[in-house]
């Protein structure tokens, strides 16, 4: 076993962890960033980002991460390609043991492991998952070239995928459970422009159907969210996108979390141990946006300095 002491440790390497590695660096805390499990997180998975600050023209999210990791890098930040898989914040220094084999004892820790796409849970979900199944159309649209498919949510993340995946399928139907996108209006308008999308309104997925060995995605079993009456839709692809939990399971017993699994912070991220932050999507659930997810990851980074100064 490889043992790894630092001032301050930092789990995750979305805009919030990077950000905190970045002021943290700068204030000369040599801090370790952990990349996790999906390095660089869920800008990652998206295509155009047209909200982060900075940029006259859209850029790409894989490429905003990029650039966000070397930055931290540039100031002096240690990145380390592990995973954790065992913690104990029982006492300080805080020890935390990874996939490879390293024990980690850490000074203070910031926690931005991020959240997961949500699935909605159905036996024939995950049954087709990766065979016409998924929750990345960033990932897998490309498959569906010429082809039909749907898209389940009524957020950003669903009108967003929705419009990127005409690019590649022939048809796309929205499908929500009720009457009204909660996606932001410009993003709304852009879908409702497009002709290739249908909405479906009141629509609520019940089951997939398909071809069995090899597994392939045929169609879904809808019903009515107004008057239960129940219809189906011949479809080859069905991308999910109903919105994220929190990566927090790692945690459990040891951090005080919400009923909804998000870290329980102050308003100055601290969670219930001293010397412990969350920032990002792993504690916020109000805001979810990569430039709140970077605010946050600053705070946590001052936050820490002076929580390890009063301690020297
Ligand atoms: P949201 O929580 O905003 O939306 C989830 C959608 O899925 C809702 O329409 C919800 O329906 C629906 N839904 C939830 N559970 C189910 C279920 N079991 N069955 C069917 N439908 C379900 O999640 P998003 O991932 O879209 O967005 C998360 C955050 O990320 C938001 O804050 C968003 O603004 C942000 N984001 C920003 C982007 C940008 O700025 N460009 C891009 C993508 C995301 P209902 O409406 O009925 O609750």
């Amino acid at each position: 076993m490889n043992k790894i002491n630092t001032k301050l440790l930092i789990l995750g390497s979305g805009p919030a962890g990077c950000t905190a590695a970045t002021y943290a660096a700068r204030s000369n805390l040599k801090p370790i960033l952990i990349h996790g499990n999906q390095p660089g997180g869920q800008l990652t998975i998206t295509t155009e980002v047209e909200n982060y600050p900075g940029f006259a023209n859209p850029v790409q999210g894989p490429w905003l991460m990029e650039q966000m990791i070397e930055q931290a890098k540039n100031v002096g930040c240690s990145i380390i390609n592990d995973n954790i898989l065992n913690i104990d914040f029982t006492k300080r220094p805080f020890s935390l043991l990874s996939e490879k084999n390293n024990l980690y004892s850490a000074d203070s820790i910031i926690i931005s492991t991020g959240a997961s796409a949500k699935w909605l849970g159905l036996e024939s979900e995950k049954k087709y998952r990766g065979f016409g199944v998924s929750a990345c159309a960033t990932c897998d649209a490309f498959f569906f070239k010429n082809k039909n498919v749907a898209v389940i949510g009524g957020g950003n993340t669903a009108v967003e995928e929705a419009i990127f995946l005409t690019k590649f399928a022939k048809r796309v139907y929205l499908i929500h459970r009720r009457n009204r996108l909660r996606a932001e209006k410009v993003l709304q308008e852009r879908l409702f422009k497009n002709e290739k999308i249908s909405v479906l309104w009141d629509s609520e997925v019940k089951s997939i159907y398909g071809e069995e060995s090899p597994n392939l995605v045929k169609g879904l079993k809808i019903q009515s969210t107004v008057n239960n009456s129940s219809s189906e839709l011949e479809i080859d692809g069905i991308f999910i996108a109903i919105g994220h939990e929190p990566n927090t399971s790692l945690f459990k017993g040891q951090l005080s979390l919400d009923e909804e699994g998000y870290i329980k912070t102050t308003k100055h991220v601290l969670t219930n141990i001293e010397g412990i932050y969350a920032a990002g999507d792993v504690h916020d659930k109000i805001y979810r946006q990569a430039v709140t997810a970077a605010g946050f990851g600053c705070m946590a980074a001052i936050e820490a300095e002076q929580f390890l100064e009063s301690k020297e």
